[in-house]
C-alpha cells in the first residue's frame, strides 16, 4: 500500500506527522446497514474485515461503545495455540492457527506473531497419560505434539524448580512449537484498519442499548447514537453477552467471572517459550519489552468490574514462585483483569439465535484471543450464509439442550489445571 512506503514514512516524519493519513475513519453511525456486528474487539472486528472480504458485503457497522482495544483484545496474555483435543475445538482452533500464521501478510500490519512454543508441563503420571492422548489426538489431525520426558524439558527449562523439595515435580510436558504469543492491541488495530479500507464503519463511543426484533426477526439496534437499521445483527460482545442477548430476551448458560494478568519489571531475555504449570492454573511468557507475562486463574465470583480481587494475586504468585523460585527477586509492575464469558463446559458460540438475523459469538472464556482469526471468519461466513461453516457446526447454544457439549473446561490457559 503506497501510503505505508518507506517514502511515504519518511515524508510524514519530516512534516510532523502532518500529513499521516488516519489508521481508520472516525464515521457517524448511518441509518442503515446490510449487517451491524455489535462489539468492536478482536472478534468484532475480524468478523467485519471477513464479511468484506470473503463475502463481498459492502454496507457493514462495527458499533462499539468505548475505544478500540479497551476490552479483553486489549487485556489478554496473548497466547496462541491450537492444543485441543475435543472434536469440535481441535479443527476450529487449528484453523485459527493457520490464519495466525499468515495474519500480518493478510492485513499488513505486523501483529508480532511469535511462534516460541509452549509448554505444557506434567506433574504425575496421570497427567503425562492425559498429555499423550492430547498429543495423539493433536497429531492425528496433522497438528504439531511432542511429548517431552522430564529430562528433556529440564534440559531447555533449566531455570524451574528441578529440586527434590519442589512443590510439584515435574514429570514431563506436552510441548506445541507452533504455539506462541502474538501483540494482542496490534490485533485489534490490524483487523480494524483492513476492515475501514473495505468500507466498514467502525463507529466507537456507540453503545448498542436495545435491539429492534418485529415478528421474530431483528431489524435494527437502539444505541447512544441513535437507532441503526440493520438486516442483520451479530453479538460479539465478549464479558457483556448475557447483558446484550438479553436485550433480545435471550437466556445464556454464562457466568461472567474476572481473570487476572500481571506484568513484571523488565528482566534480560530468560523465558523464551510459554510455560504452563500443570499444578495449577499459572503460565507464564516474556514480553518483548522483558516483562515477564503472568497469567493465573479466575476470581471466583460473578462481576463486570474489570478489576480483580487480591486472593488470586496470591495464588498466582504463589504459583509462579512453587514453579520457579527466582521470580521471588522480581517486582510487579502492574495487574489487571477482565470479564470472561463462562459457558458450562468451557467452549465458546459461533452461531445463529432463534431471533432470525441475529447471531452470537461468544462464551469464549479463557481462550478467545488465540481462536480471533477463525473467530471471525466463522461468524461472518454464519452470518452471510445464515449457516454455520463445519468447523463452528458444534458452537451452539442448544447443545446443552442436547447434551452434546463440548467439555473442555480445563482448556484455559493450561489444559490439565482442572
Ligand atoms: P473484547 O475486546 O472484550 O470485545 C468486546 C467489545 O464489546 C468490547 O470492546 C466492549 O466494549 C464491547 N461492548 C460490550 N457491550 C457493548 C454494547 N452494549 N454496545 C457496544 N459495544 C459493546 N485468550 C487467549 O486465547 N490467550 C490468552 O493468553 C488469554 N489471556 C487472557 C488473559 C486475561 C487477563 C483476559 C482478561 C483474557 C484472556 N484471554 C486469552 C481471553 C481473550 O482475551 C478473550 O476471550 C477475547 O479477547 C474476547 O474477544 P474480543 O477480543 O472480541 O473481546
Amino acid at each position: 500500500m503506497r501510503e505505508y512506503s518507506a517514502l511515504a514514512i519518511l515524508a510524514n516524519a519530516l512534516s510532523g506527522g502532518g500529513r499521516w493519513r488516519r489508521a481508520w475513519r472516525d464515521p457517524a453511525p448511518k441509518e442503515a446497514y446490510d449487517v451491524v456486528v455489535v462489539g468492536g474487539g478482536g472478534h468484532g472486528l475480524a468478523t467485519a474485515y471477513y464479511l468484506a472480504r470473503e463475502h463481498g458485503i459492502r454496507r457493514i457497522a462495527v458499533l462499539e461503545k468505548g475505544w478500540l482495544g479497551g476490552g479483553n483484545i486489549g487485556r489478554n496474555t496473548t497466547i496462541v495455540r491450537s492444543n485441543y483435543m475435543m472434536p469440535g475445538n481441535t479443527l476450529f482452533y487449528e484453523r485459527s492457527m493457520k490464519l495466525w500464521e499468515e495474519l500480518s501478510r493478510e492485513l499488513n500490519f505486523n501483529v508480532m506473531f511469535s511462534q516460541r512454543g509452549q509448554y505444557n508441563l506434567c506433574h504425575s503420571p496421570a497427567q503425562m497419560d492425559a498429555a499423550r492422548r492430547r498429543g495423539n489426538v493433536m497429531r492425528a489431525h496433522g497438528i504439531d505434539a511432542e511429548l517431552l520426558p522430564r529430562e528433556e524439558v529440564r534440559r531447555r527449562l533449566p531455570y524451574l524448580d528441578w529440586s527434590d523439595s519442589a512443590r510439584f515435580p515435574i514429570h514431563g510436558a506436552l510441548f506445541q512449537g507452533r504455539a506462541g504469543t502474538a501483540r494482542h492491541d496490534a490485533v485489534a488495530w490490524g483487523y480494524a484498519r483492513a476492515a475501514d479500507r473495505r468500507g466498514v464503519d467502525i463507529v466507537r463511543n456507540c453503545e448498542v442499548t436495545g435491539l429492534e426484533i418485529e415478528g421474530g426477526r431483528v431489524t435494527g439496534v437502539r444505541t447512544t447514537r441513535g437507532p441503526i437499521r440493520a438486516g442483520k445483527v451479530g453479538l460479539a460482545v465478549a464479558g457483556r453477552t448475557s447483558v446484550v442477548a438479553a436485550m433480545a430476551g435471550l437466556r445464556l448458560p454464562i457466568e461472567t467471572h474476572l481473570l487476572q494478568a500481571f506484568v513484571t519489571e523488565p528482566i534480560k531475555p530468560l523465558i523464551d517459550t510459554v510455560i504452563a504449570y500443570g499444578a495449577a492454573h499459572f503460565y507464564v511468557s516474556q514480553s518483548d519489552k522483558g516483562g515477564l507475562v503472568l497469567g493465573g486463574d479466575l476470581d471466583g465470583y460473578n462481576s463486570y468490574a474489570q478489576r480483580g480481587g487480591l486472593p488470586m494475586v496470591e495464588h498466582t504468585l504463589r504459583s509462579a514462585l512453587a514453579l520457579m523460585p527466582s521470580l521471588s527477586r522480581l517486582r510487579i509492575l502492574r495487574h489487571w483483569a477482565g470479564a470472561m464469558d463462562m459457558t458450562m463446559d468451557g467452549s465458546p458460540f459461533i452461531c445463529r439465535t432463534p431471533i432470525r438475523g441475529l447471531y452470537l459469538n461468544g462464551g469464549w472464556c479463557y481462550g478467545g484471543f488465540k481462536a480471533t482469526p477463525a473467530s471471525g471468519w466463522c461468524f461472518a461466513w454464519t452470518i452471510a450464509k445464515d449457516e454455520p461453516h463445519p468447523d463452528n457446526a458444534a458452537f451452539t447454544i442448544e447443545r446443552f439442550a442436547e447434551a452434546r457439549q463440548i467439555d473442555e473446561k480445563g482448556m484455559g490457559p493450561t489444559p490439565n489445571a482442572h
